[in-house]
């Protein structure tokens, strides 16, 4: 789950990094009072998942109340590359002197964490990193080992900064470290890492955090009470929050094929599969959802997994598609039958079984005599099917 700015910045706040004083605001009215409560200049950001928001107009400074409130009535309603802005933060506007990067991730590819930072922090950072990689420090951190402050007194010497500066931002280093870890993170990035305060005045020059980036991983949600705070106040969609209660990977689409696969590769094949074949067949049939009941699903799995694709309206037919390993298509039989006795919809049901137990399970559903379902033995000839009696249904009800 990647976090909002705001929410990001709580994340910093809780764990002592500084970050200039913030509201967040969802109307000009409530932008108004922030801003009034902040004093003036302040910056008002708008709250969109996706970076750049600065170099698309999203991000602006604003001297008076009138101005914040004709700046947050243009930055409330846009929509940044497709992202729709869900508020906006009032932030204190702080005098940068200079703007660093830090970061800590989780690197996939090496298997550890690594640990960036580099001295041209701001809105060019990538530009930046691809011509100059000479400008940004890297430091991998492997998964039994620690990060402490001789590395993070060394990562902050290394990119230039001097004195007091390298305290601090060593302070903030093991203060991301400890953020990234205790929340199961698998990026808290600060960018810039802003140099603040009066040229001319030594002592009121400082470290903050002016914007921050924070991914949590999803795996570890039952080990943060599934970070209710930060589920987004936007009401979710019913199948998708219905799926997520059974703890099923799914996702809505807007086309008439209900989709249920096992691994997120099968099902995504199924997908094109289905596309693959409305095209064919020139109906614009479409898939209706993704749904993956993952390794090992027990009948119980396939059972809630098909009662919620047919409680879809937009759905006709369904396709269920398994490749039995751990799962065993006997089991994922049994489980399409309690759902076809259980359920009062009449939908067709397409099912493709290849693997563990697909004989055995291809029998059961044979042996159920239920004219709703419908065995086909490859991938193409399932879609094909699905597709063909979709519009058929369609067809029915005019
Ligand atoms: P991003 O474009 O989505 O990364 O948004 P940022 O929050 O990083 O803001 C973009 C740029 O706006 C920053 O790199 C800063 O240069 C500038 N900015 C943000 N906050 C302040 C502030 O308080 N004072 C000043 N002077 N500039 C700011
Ligand atoms: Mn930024």
């Amino acid at each position: 789950m990647d976090l909002y700015e705001y929410q990001a910045r709580q994340l910093l706040e809780e764990h002592g990094i500084p970050t200039p004083h913030a509201v967040f605001a969802q109307n000009s009215h409530e932008v108004a009072q922030a801003a009034e409560e902040i004093g003036y200049p302040c910056v008002i950001k708008a709250q969109v998942k996706i970076g750049h928001r600065g170099q698309s107009g999203g991000v602006k400074l604003v001297h008076t109340r009138d101005e914040a409130i004709l700046t947050s009535e243009q930055i409330l309603p846009m929509s940044i590359q497709g992202h729709k802005t869900s508020g906006v933060l009032v932030a204190e506007a702080k005098n940068v002197l200079h703007e660093y990067y830090l970061s800590i991730s989780l690197d996939r590819g090496s298997r550890d964490f690594d640990v960036l930072a580099t001295a041209n922090g701001g809105t060019e950072v990538e530009q930046i990193a691809k011509e100059h990689p000479d400008a940004v420090k890297r430091l991998h951190i492997s998964a039994l080992e620690n990060f402490d402050l001789a590395a993070a007194h060394a990562m902050a010497e290394s990119i230039g900064l001097y004195h007091a500066d390298v305290d601090q931002a060593a302070q903030i280093l093991l203060s991301m470290w400890e953020c990234f870890k205790s929340t199961d993170a698998t990026l808290v990035e600060i960018n810039p890492l802003a140099k603040v305060g009066d040229p001319d005045d030594e002592s009121s020059k400082s470290l903050c955090a002016l914007d921050a980036k924070i991914s949590l991983d999803d795996n570890a949600a039952f080990r943060h009470d599934g970070w209710r705070r930060f589920v987004d106040p936007v009401l979710p969609d019913p199948f998708e929050a219905r799926a997520r209660q059974h703890g099923l990977h799914y996702v809505h689409l807007q086309g008439e094929v209900g989709v249920i696969g096992n691994g997120a590769g099968l099902v995504m094949s199924s997908l094109d599969a289905v596309s693959g074949a409305g095209e064919d067949q020139g109906n614009g049939i479409k898939p209706a959802n993704f749904l993956d009941i993952g390794g090992g699903a027990s009948a119980q799995t396939m059972n809630e997994s098909l009662s919620i694709v047919l409680a879809d309206p937009q759905v006709e037919t369904v396709l269920v598609n398994v490749y039995g390993g751990i799962t065993s298509c006997q089991q994922v039989a049994e489980g399409i039958l309690l759902a076809l006795d259980q359920l009062v919809v009449s939908k067709p049901v397409i099912v493709r079984f290849d693997g563990n137990a697909a004989a055995e399970g291809l029998n059961t559903l044979s042996a159920a005599n239920n004219p709703n379902l419908h065995v086909c033995p490859s991938m193409q000839e399932a879609a094909d099917t699905a597709v063909s009696l979709a519009v058929r249904a369609k067809e029915a009800r005019r």
